[in-house]
């Protein structure tokens, strides 16, 4: 097994040229692939994806460790219905909804061959060609030298929290065997020297080595590295620090107050003159900091204002349905979402406008988790 992220490592990598350049197009193909080449699951070719393709005499179930029923391999033409955001091409399901990945909680997408993914129908849970192939266990460092991790999923109503973005996920995530370390399998896949489009080349620092940079702040947000901050991605003299959260910054996002995708931006902003506000909090965004920007309306946006609202659940997959008896008829199942239906819960004083909410649609009746008697972070 291979160790993925650590100072030890990054030699190598940065000899091969072969750099993660960040933000990437589609995690799946571009950051979950490498990683799974780099752990020797799929062999360093071009085409790697097409080595794990089950050929067709094959059974059509598969059964999965981390689902209780048998998937099976869906494969989809060249007109499947799609929804665009930004650049990508995203495969949507009959009822118009984006079909997320149940490991990277990323959407299915149509962008290259193999046109094909793993289905639970009946749960709606999928997965990438390349997440039905992430090891089950791998070695890594996450401050203390080498540790096991291994490969788990807690469900669609249970969160973990991530060691690494600091974001919780209830897609499948890696559990140190050692200690209490648990880490996404999207930023598992982050290898330890990155290029970002900001046009630097920056190498993770595990552990107390963060501590070291603690003094500066991070050149995407402005913040600093506080004490739950394990990893920091730091150029060669440590004059550009970026959170890792930060440095996996989605390229485009979407925002209810500008009806075009927003491109991260950095500075400097000299196409534009004078101070730039954000649209959001209004207040002036400094003219150091990334953004989100919109050339058309020519608006900006501060990232962590975006963070706060949109980027906080970019690695929850809502959408699950259940049967609540005790709050509301059993004939009509809730669904498991970001509350957007009411402001308040309908059985208690509690918000659940963008909060956790199960609602249902036909009778404008939505529940707060306390009400619903589902504690996600339990
Ligand atoms: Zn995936
Ligand atoms: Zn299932
Ligand atoms: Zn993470
Ligand atoms: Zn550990
Ligand atoms: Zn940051
Ligand atoms: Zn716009
Ligand atoms: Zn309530
Ligand atoms: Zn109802």
């Amino acid at each position: 097994m291979n160790s993925i992220a650590g100072p030890s490592n990054s030699n190598t990598e940065q000899e091969d040229g072969s750099l993660i350049q960040l933000p990437v197009k589609n995690v799946s193909t571009d950051l979950i692939v490498p990683f799974l080449i780099r752990q020797k699951v799929l062999p360093n070719i071009d085409d790697a994806l097409s080595t794990i393709i089950p050929t067709t005499n094959q059974p059509q179930c598969f059964n999965y460790n981390h689902h209780p029923h048998p998937l099976t391999l869906v494969i989809f033409s060249n007109e499947v219905a799609t929804a665009v955001v930004g650049e990508q091409k995203n495969v949507i399901d009959a009822e118009g909804e984006m079909m997320l990945c149940d490991a990277c909680i990323t959407p299915i997408h149509k962008s290259c061959p193999p046109h094909m993914y793993y289905s639970c129908d009946k749960c709606k849970f999928f997965l990438h060609l390349s997440c039905y192939n992430l090891p089950s266990g791998l070695e890594h460092d996450h401050g203390e030298g080498l540790h096991k991790l291994s490969l788990g999923v807690k469900g669609a109503l249970s969160w973990s929290f991530c060691d690494f973005c600091l974001f919780f996920t209830n897609g499948l995530f890696y559990r140190c065997e050692d200690c209490s370390f648990q880490i996404d399998v999207k930023c598992a896949s982050m290898p330890a020297v990155i290029r970002h489009e900001a046009n630097r080349q920056l190498k993770l620092i595990i552990g107390r080595y963060v501590k070291e940079v603690r003094d500066f702040d991070c050149s995407a947000c402005g913040y600093t590295f506080s004490s739950y901050y394990r990893y920091a991605y730091a150029s060669e003299n440590c004059d550009f620090n970026l959170h890792p959260a930060c440095a996996m910054l989605p390229r485009i996002v979407r925002h209810k107050l500008d009806k075009h995708p927003l491109p991260l931006a950095y500075p400097p902003y000299s196409h534009h003159s004078g101070d730039i506000y954000c649209e959001i909090c209004e207040e002036e965004i400094h003219p150091k900091r990334w953004t989100y920007y919109c050339r058309e309306c020519d608006q900006f946006f501060h990232n962590p204002c975006l963070t706060q609202s949109a980027i906080e659940y970019t690695n929850i997959k809502f959408g699950h349905q259940l049967v609540l008896e005790k709050c509301h008829r059993s004939d009509h199942p809730l669904t498991f979402t970001l509350g957007s239906l009411r402001h308040t819960c309908s059985l208690c004083p509690k918000i659940v406008y963008y909060d956790i909410a199960f609602e249902c649609a036909s009778c404008y009746f939505s529940c707060c988790d306390t009400c619903a008697g589902i504690d996600v972070l339990e």
